[in-house]
Parts: structure tokens; sequence; C-alpha cells
């Protein structure tokens, strides 16, 4: 038999349901890719409730991918404030709050109701598409982004819609999470929401302010990390001040080195800012001299690993 369009297999448990959002059937969307990319031959039928129908009808694209995506902004877009509903309240807070008048007594009862019904709608994955049995289209979810119990269709998408809700800068927004990385999301949101006016100047010194706070966690992490594995107890006065290529070693700096195992140029690289950090607070001067010994003295032991094992003054500390 041909005809001149594909139906989609519907499991059981999914008669009469919307394909994109769970909502009762309404109509089928003929799904045309364009462009057609993919040499589609057909149309595939989607079964839609009514508003999916229509945003469906609205789109041209080139995957069925796409197709879910737009049509879930859409629900996002139209529903934003139902949504909303979920972030400004809890259930429990929503039934005791003390509203007063007709319009807020329903919204009291109702609200959480209708953010339910909106999160469940945007959350929805629909099932598998198989045309006769066999499965016809890998309709991906690996962009879909989560954030508070609610998938957006990318990361890309969240943060518009979290920007907006937040009344945060978009770009600024952007530029946090690519500080703090996308996992962070309610941290980046709370940083942003606490930054102090959005100007460029104001948002250029936040961001500084940030990127300082996260390379110190980061040297903290790195330390502790360290001190738990290689921290010794070595005294100053054991370690031999030496001169090497007229450069002072200082017995300072090979301390702080070796008493948190420290021992070779790839490491010390690696806490260049803990380091700065520490001898910085004398002067940028001694930290910068006392590093630049280091990585000397260092780099000569890498080198020459016979003068390390019978020459070094200090070799004996090294382990
Ligand atoms: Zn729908």
């Amino acid at each position: 038999m041909t005809s001149s369009y594909h139906n989609i297999d519907v499991p059981f448990d999914y008669r009469h349901t919307c394909w994109f959002c769970g909502e009762p059937y309404f109509d089928s969307h003929a799904f045309m890719a364009v462009p057609n990319y993919d040499n589609q031959t057909l149309p595939i039928m989607l079964p839609c409730c009514q508003e999916c129908f229509s945003f469906a009808n609205g789109l041209k694209v080139s995957s069925l991918d796409l197709l879910r995506d737009k049509v879930k902004q859409q629900l996002h877009k139209k529903y934003h404030k139902h949504l909303q509903i979920g972030v400004n309240w809890t259930k429990e807070e929503l039934e005791s709050s003390e509203m007063d008048g007709k319009a807020l007594e329903g919204f009291r009862i109702s609200g959480w109701k209708m953010f339910e019904i909106a999160k469940d709608r945007v959350n929805y994955s629909g099932w598998p598409i198989y045309i006769d049995g066999l499965p016809c289209y890998d309709v991906t979810t690996t962009f879909q982004f989560e954030y508070d119990g609610i998938i957006y269709t990318s990361l890309n998408h969240a943060v518009t819609q979290l920007a907006a809700l937040y009344a945060i800068p978009q770009p600024y927004l952007e530029q946090v999470i690519e500080l703090v990385g996308r996992e962070k999301m309610t941290y980046a949101l709370r940083f942003c929401k606490t930054t102090y006016g959005y100007s460029p100047a104001e948002r250029e010194s936040s961001l500084a302010s940030l990127r300082a706070l996260l390379a110190e966690e980061q040297a903290n992490a790195l330390a502790s990390q360290h001190s738990t594995t290689a921290q010794r107890d070595i005294a100053l006065a054991d370690i031999k001040e030496l001169m090497l290529y007229r450069t002072m070693i200082s017995p300072h700096a090979i301390h702080w080195a070796l008493s948190r195992g420290i021992q070779t140029l790839a490491e010390l690289a690696e806490y260049e800012e803990v380091f700065f950090e520490h001898f910085g607070k004398e002067s940028e001067l001694t930290a910068f001299t006392y590093f630049n010994g280091l990585q000397i003295y260092f780099e000569k032991r890498e080198l020459e690993p016979l003068w390390a094992q019978n020459d070094d003054p200090n070799r004996a500390l090294f382990q």
C-alpha cells in the first residue's frame, strides 16, 4: 500500500496525546524538513494538541529535533508566567499565603496547578519515533539543559529565559556562566543578582572580582589537596642557600616548596598563584625574585640529574 505520508507509531499508553507536550490529541502535524538536507521523501505525521499543532504549523525547520525545540520554546514563552510561579513560590508557601481579594485567592488555589501543568508540558519528552515498527529518527536530547526541575532546549535557551526572569542583562549572565561553568547555574544567577549595578564598568569590576575569587578557590583546593598528601615537616635551618648562574636561590622559597611537596617545575607552575599570594604580601619584587630563583633551581635539577643526585647541597631533602 502506498500513501502520501508516514504516520509515526503510537504506543498504547500514548494514544490520543500530543507528541510534543503530552496534552490531549487534536490533529496531526505533517512534518517536512525545510531545508531538506536528509532527502526526506514523505511528510511524517506527528500527533499534536491544539496548541502545539498551531505552533508546529508555523515553523519551517530542517529536522525533527529542531521542530521539537522550537515548539518547546514557544511553550516556554507562552507559559513563562506560569513557570515563574515555581521559581517565586514553593507549594507550601503558596497554599499558606494569605492573599486577599477574589483574583488573588483564585491564584492561590490554582497557581501551583498552573505551574505544574506548564512544567510537565515543557519537560515532556514524547516517545521514540518509529514508523511501521522500525526506529526511523533518533531525536536527540543532548543539548537540553535542566535547571530547577525545568528542561530547556539548550543552555542558550535557559540563559535567555533565566536572564529575562531575573532581570539580568543576558550578556552578563553569559559571561558569568563562562567563568563558573554551566553546572553552576544557581551560583551564576546568585552572583548576577547580587551584582551591584549593571553598567559596563560595574559589570567589568564584578567579573574581575569573580575571576580573582575563582582563582583563589582553585588555589586553595589545590593547596589542601597537596597538604593532605604531601605536606612535610622541613626545618628552614636544614636548607642550604645556593647560587646558580649568579642568582641567589632563597632558602625561604625552597622551604616553601619542599614543605608543600613541590619538587618539579611543573608542580611549581601549578602553584604559581599560591606562591605569589604567599610571598607577594611582603613585596611583589621579593615574590618575583624568589620564584625566579626556584625556577632556575628546579630546572637545573631536571636538566642535570647527576648534579641533582650528587652535588645539590639540598639533595637529601628531595624525595
Ligand atoms: Zn502539545
